[in-house]
C-alpha cells in the first residue's frame, strides 16, 4: 500500500510560494526523523482556500509578510509513513486527516483547551513554517486523525475548513435544535457551516449572497432557501440597504420577529459589512450572531439593536480540542456529505492551475469553483 509513497529519507517534491503569484517546484530533503511522539505522513490530497489565495495573490499573511519562499498547503490529508518511538494508536499505512496547527500546550490558552488562541502556534504555511504542499510532513502524532473506511483521502482533505464550520456552529453558535440559521456567503466554508447546522437538526437554513449561481448550489446542496442580495439604490447608505435588505430577507422568505418563523442564529462567511449589519437586523430577540468571514478590522454595527435585543455577537478562530474528531464523524455517518463541494481536482504537477482555477471562481472547462483539490506528488 504505501510502496509508491515517498519513503523517510527520500528526496521529496515540494510546490514553494517564490512571491506574488509566483509557484515554483522544488525537490528538497525531506524531515529529519521523528521525535518520540511525532508523525511523518506522506500528504495526498491538498485543498486551498481563501487564505492560500490571499497569500499567493499577496505573498502577505493578513498584514504581515511571509518570508518567501515557503511552501503553501494546509488543508491536507495523507498516508503515515513513520511514527515516533511513543506514539500509540497509529501505525505506518493509516489514513489520516491532518490538522495543521500545534498549539504549546503549556500556555494559558493551552491549558484551558483554546489552543487555537496559542501565542506559539506554530501552523502550516504560516508563521514562518512551510505547509503541506510537499512529499513528508512531520507533526506531532496527535494532530493526525484517522479516516474511517467509508472516509476518502479527497474527503480527509476536507475536514480542515469542515471543522471551522462546526466549530462556528457548535462550541461558537451553541445551535438550538430546530433552529433557524442564516448563512451570509456561499463559499465553502458557508456551505460547510450550512451543512453543519443541517446535520444538527436545524430547521431552516437560509443563504444568502451576492452570486445567484453561487445559491443554486447552495440549494441543491443543504440550504433550505436562498435569498439573491437585494441591490444598493444610488446614494443609498450602508446602514439604509442593511435595514432594508432585512426587510426583503424577512418578507421574501415569511420571517417574523418572534416565535417558530424568527431567525435564532446568524453565521457570517461573507465578511462584509452590509451582511454583518443585516444579519443583526434580522435576528430574533436573544439571538446569536456569529463572525466566520474575516474582513475588515473596523465595521458599523447597529449597537443600540444589540443592545435592545440583547444579542449574543461572537467572534469564530479555527478550531479547537475535539472539533475535527466530531467532524470526521458527521462525514462518516453520512451527515454531510463533502463530495459535491469538489467542484475541480488537479493533478500534482498541475498546481499552479488549481490556483489560478481558485482565483477565477472557475476552471478552464467554464464551471464555478467551489473547492479545488491538488493532488499526491509522485515519489521520484
Ligand atoms: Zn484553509
Ligand atoms: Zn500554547
Amino acid at each position: 500500500m504505501t510502496t509508491n509513497l515517498p519513503q523517510p529519507g527520500d528526496e521529496i517534491h515540494a510546490w514553494k510560494l517564490m512571491g506574488i503569484e509566483r509557484l515554483e517546484r522544488e525537490r528538497r530533503k525531506g524531515p529529519s526523523p521523528p521525535g518520540p511522539y511525532e508523525a511523518i505522513v506522506a500528504p495526498q490530497w491538498n485543498g486551498l482556500c481563501g487564505s492560500d489565495m490571499h497569500i499567493y495573490l499577496t505573498a502577505l499573511l493578513g498584514e504581515e509578510k511571509m518570508k518567501v519562499p515557503f511552501v503553501l498547503g494546509h488543508e491536507a490529508s495523507g498516508i503515515v509513513v513513520e511514527v515516533g518511538s511513543e506514539v500509540r494508536g497509529l501505525t505506518v499505512g493509516d489514513r489520516v486527516a491532518l490538522e495543521p496547527g500545534e498549539g504549546c500546550g503549556r500556555c494559558e490558552d493551552c491549558k484551558r483547551g483554546s489552543y487555537n488562541h496559542c501565542d506559539e502556534m506554530r501552523f502550516a504555511a504560516a508563521d514562518g513554517l512551510d505547509g503541506t504542499l510537499q512529499g513528508l510532513y512531520k507533526l506531532p502524532a496527535d494532530l493526525c486523525y484517522k479516516l474511517p473506511d467509508n472516509v476518502s483521502l479527497e474527503e480527509g482533505a476536507l475536514m480542515e475548513p469542515l471543522a471551522v464550520a462546526v466549530n462556528a456552529v457548535t462550541n461558537i453558535a451553541n445551535l438550538p435544535h430546530s433552529a433557524n440559521v442564516v448563512v451570509f456567503g456561499a463559499g465553502p466554508v458557508g456551505l460547510l457551516t450550512m451543512a453543519v447546522a443541517k446535520a444538527l437538526g436545524a430547521r431552516r437554513i437560509i443563504a444568502v449572497d451576492v452570486q445567484a449561481q453561487r445559491l443554486e448550489f447552495a440549494r441543491s446542496y443543504v440550504a433550505t432557501d436562498i435569498f439573491v442580495a437585494s441591490r444598493m439604490k444610488e446614494g443609498e447608505s450602508k446602514e439604509a440597504y442593511s435595514q432594508r435588505h432585512a426587510g426583503d430577507i424577512r418578507q421574501s422568505l415569511g420571517i417574523a420577529d418572534r416565535g417558530l418563523e424568527s431567525i435564532d442564529v446568524v453565521i457570517d462567511c461573507s465578511a462584509a459589512e452590509v451582511c454583518m449589519q443585516t444579519g443583526m437586523w434580522l435576528l430574533r430577540r436573544k439571538g446569536t450572531y456569529v463572525q466566520v468571514g474575516c474582513g475588515p478590522l473596523y465595521v458599523k454595527l447597529p449597537m443600540r439593536i444589540i443592545a435592545d435585543r440583547e444579542l449574543t455577537v461572537k467572534g469564530c478562530f479555527r478550531y479547537g480540542p475535539g472539533v475535527y474528531t466530531r467532524a470526521i464523524d458527521l462525514v462518516s455517518r453520512g451527515l454531510i456529505d463533502l463530495k459535491p463541494l469538489v467542484t475541480h481536482k488537479y493533478k500534482w504537477e498541475d498546481a499552479v492551475k488549481a490556483f489560478e482555477t481558485t482565483k477565477a471562481g472557475k476552471g478552464e472547462d467554464g464551471q464555478m469553483a467551489i473547492k479545488v483539490m491538488i493532488g499526491p506528488p509522485p515519489r521520484a
